[in-house]
Order: structure tokens, then C-alpha cells, then sequence
């Protein structure tokens, strides 16, 4: 028997009514003869005000309270969801996440996962039931509860499905598929409706939110297509997968920006190659994503980083300012970034020059570009991101044109 995982994302099971028609695209596949396992997120913004909850009683959270907290919004979830299907009459179970056998590392707030035992989802499969799992969250070795970081519900679903060795993976959401950039933000964006597991990684790793980049990673490893779909209207979405052949004449695949990023430079680093790469260890180890620049000139280290991240990243730095003999640190807020992505960027000068000239030409003032190979990113003043992300969409050619994207 063939099994998928339907994941249904924040907005999607943001009320009960909600709940009670997302149980029904459940039913639909359970009557096709699926078994049907269902990852849920937190009802709509329920994960917002537990962290708020959060800022309101510490500045400095214990992690493993803090993690044990927003792993309530999921487990709220599940069950609702499990008894909207029971209604209908069918089978249902709900499992949080240690409950489903999901182990993760010790990182809270940002964990991974390492392995999933599926012996007691398999087992209420057999017996003909839906299985409905908390998405974003796991448990460590000491037994205490993990969550995978913001948006990881997705990682969940892609875990789940390749360690079921699922057919498929629906993952349920807003937006009606995948595009150039933002639908919400740019109207002339266009759908892709067929996309390669890099090509996705690409656009989530650079600030596209539809997917999180690691659940990318987990389908990848398997082979497991992932659809990204609507929740609320019945069009073709995108189909993520390994078959997918790559259109040379266009290396540009999208536009992806980050609306809200705190820059901190560290002036006069002793050393700024050795402390760039000691830094970026820190970094990595606590699963912390951030585009370091150097600029030599000044021996001045410059990381983009995410609000949610700031905190941990100013306690790196103080930590380690006896080993890095740096003199200072300074923080900028207000700031966005735009990334135009492709592939084999770096053999392409020619994108960077055009980048900069369009930006320009649109009085977009570019506080800092970088380049690698899969993007060209320029920060600036957040007031600035929408006419940046407009005209290098327009500029290069990306701009809907009465027909969706097939395949890349
Ligand atoms: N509820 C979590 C969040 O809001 C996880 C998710 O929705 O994927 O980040
Ligand atoms: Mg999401």
C-alpha cells in the first residue's frame, strides 16, 4: 500500500473551521486507499504568541522551557485535527513528537533531526489509521523536548516522508506554489510549476519561506517529490524532484529578499581570516545561518543574520572577544536583503554588473553586495526592498507573462 504525508501549514489549520476542511483532503486520499500520515503546524499565529509569552516574562530564556513551551502550539493542533477526522469517521491518532520517534540533536531551538524510529506510526497504519504528528519538534537524547526552528514543520513532513519511504509529501499552504519571488509581495511573479531539489534549496536557503531548506534536503536524500500546494483552491502547484532538466539559457531561477536583517560588523579583528573562519564554526554549531563578508581594507568582519538569531550571535561574540581580539562592535537594524538566484553565478560576471546597474538606475542605495555561486545578494534600507526586488525582477526577465513556468 502506498503511503504519502500531507502537510498542512499554519494559516491552513488557523481555526477550527479550517481544521474541519483540511480533514476532508485527509479523507479524500485515505478513500483512495493511501495511508495517510498528516503533519500539522501550529494554528495560525499561535507560535508568534508563545514567543511573545516568552519576551514578556525573560530576556534570557532557559531553552529547554523555552522549547517545551513552543512545542504546545503543534500538540494543540494534532489533536483537534485527530478528532475533526474521528467525527467524520475515521480512524485517527495523534502523536507529538517524541511520541512518533523523532530524535534530534541537542541544539534547542534550532535542532536537527537525526533519526526517526517509525515502528509505532507504521503499527497505527497497519491497524487503518490517519496518523496525525506535531510538526517542529522532536526530543533529544536526555529525553528533553526539541524544536527545529521557525518553519519547521516542513522538515517534519520531508523527515517523516523519506524515513516512511512515502510516495509523496503534499505540503499544504498559502500560496498556490512556487514562484519567481513572492506572490504576496511581487503580483507580476510567475508560478514554476516544476522545480529541481537544487533549484528549491537555492530559493529557501536565500529567504524563500514556502519551503524550509532542510526539508529539502531530507526529500532529496530519498528521492521523495514533494508538491507544494494550496489549501483553498484547486490549481496545479509545484512539483519538487530530482528529474527535473536545467534550462542552461536561463540561469536565473527567482528573486528572494529577507525583509528584516540585523547587520554587525567587528571592527579591527587581529586576524580576520582565522577569526572569519573560527567565527563561522560558532555559527554552524548552533545550526545559526549567516552571510559572512570581510573587508580586508578595514580588517572588518560584516554578518547578516536573522532577528531571531541576534541575541545568540552578540553572546558568541562577547564570549569569544579574548580569542578574537577585535575592538569593537556595532549593530545596524532596519535592513533587508535581496538575492537574485541562479546557478553557476560566479561564471557569470555579467548578472552581478547588471544587478548593480538596475539597483542604481532605481535609486536603490546598495549598502553591501556579495556574491557565490549560487546568488547575488545586496543589503539595504528595508524602505528600499520593494523596488529593489520589482526592478531586478522586471530587469531580468522574470515578470509573468500570461503563462505559468513550466519546467525550469
Ligand atoms: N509553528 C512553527 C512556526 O510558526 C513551525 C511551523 O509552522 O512550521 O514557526
Ligand atoms: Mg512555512
Amino acid at each position: 500500500m502506498s503511503t504519502i504525508v500531507q502537510k498542512f501549514g499554519g494559516t491552513s489549520v488557523g481555526s477550527t473551521e479550517r481544521i474541519k476542511r483540511m480533514a476532508e483532503k485527509v479523507i479524500q486520499e485515505k478513500k483512495k486507499g493511501h495511508d495517510v500520515v498528516v503533519v500539522v503546524s501550529a494554528m495560525g499565529k499561535t507560535t508568534d504568541t508563545l514567543v511573545k509569552f516568552v519576551s514578556d516574562i525573560t530576556t534570557k530564556p532557559s531553552k529547554r522551557e523555552r522549547d517545551m513551551l513552543l512545542s504546545t502550539g503543534e500538540q494543540l493542533t494534532i489533536s483537534l485535527f485527530a478528532m475533526a477526522l474521528q467525527q467524520r469517521g475515521v480512524e485517527a491518532i495523534s502523536f507529538t513528537g517524541w511520541q512518533a520517534g523523532i530524535q534530534t540533536d541537542s541544539v534547542l531551538g534550532n535542532a536537527h533531526i537525526e533519526s526517526i524510529d517509525t515502528r509505532r506510526i507504521r503499527s497505527e497504519l497497519d491497524h487503518g489509521k490517519v496518523v496525525v504528528v506535531a510538526g517542529f519538534q522532536g526530543v533529544t537524547v536526555d529525553g528533553d523536548i526539541s524544536t527545529l526552528g521557525r518553519g519547521g514543520s516542513d522538515i517534519t513532513a520531508a523527515a517523516l516522508a523519506a524515513a516512511l519511504k512515502a510516495d509523496r509529501c503534499d505540503i499544504f499552504t498559502d500560496v498556490d506554489g512556487v514562484y519567481t519571488s513572492d506572490p504576496r509581495f511581487v503580483p507580476k511573479a510567475s508560478k514554476i510549476t516544476s522545480l529541481s531539489y537544487e533549484d528549491m534549496k537555492n530559493l529557501a536557503v536565500m529567504g524563500a519561506d514556502v519551503l524550509h531548506p532542510r526539508a529539502v534536503k531530507h526529500a532529496k536524500r530519498f528521492g521523495i517529490p514533494l508538491y507544494i500546494k494550496s489549501s483553498f483552491e484547486n490549481v496545479t502547484g509545484t512539483l519538487i524532484h530530482g528529474k527535473v532538466k536545467q534550462n542552461e539559457a536561463s540561469p536565473v531561477t527567482g528573486i528572494t529578499f529577507e525583509k528584516a536583517i540585523h547587520r554587525v560588523d567587528i571592527f579591527d579583528c587581529d586576524d580576520v581570516e582565522e577569526f572569519r573562519e573560527s567565527f563561522m564554526c560558532e555559527l554552524a554549531s548552533r545550526h545559526i545561518q549567516g552571510d559572512v563578508y570581510t573587508q580586508s581594507c578595514r580588517n572588518t568582519l560584516s554578518v547578516l543574520i536573522k532577528e531571531e538569531d541576534l541575541q545568540e550571535v552578540l553572546f558568541i561574540l562577547e564570549k569569544g572577544k579574548d580569542r578574537w581580539k577585535y575592538s569593537r562592535i556595532e549593530e545596524r537594524s532596519n535592513l533587508s536583503k535581496v538575492s537574485v538566484i541562479g546557478r553557476n553565478l560566479k561564471g557569470r560576471p555579467e548578472i552581478k554588473i547588471r544587478v548593480c546597474r538596475m539597483l542604481l538606475e532605481n535609486a536603490v542605495k546598495v549598502k553591501l553586495i556579495g556574491e557565490s555561486s549560487i546568488s547575488v545578494t545586496a543589503v539595504m534600507e528595508k524602505r528600499d526592498v520593494q523596488s529593489a526586488v520589482e526592478c531586478l525582477h522586471t530587469g531580468l526577465g522574470l515578470d509573468y507573462k500570461n503563462k505559468i513556468m513550466a519546467s525550469m
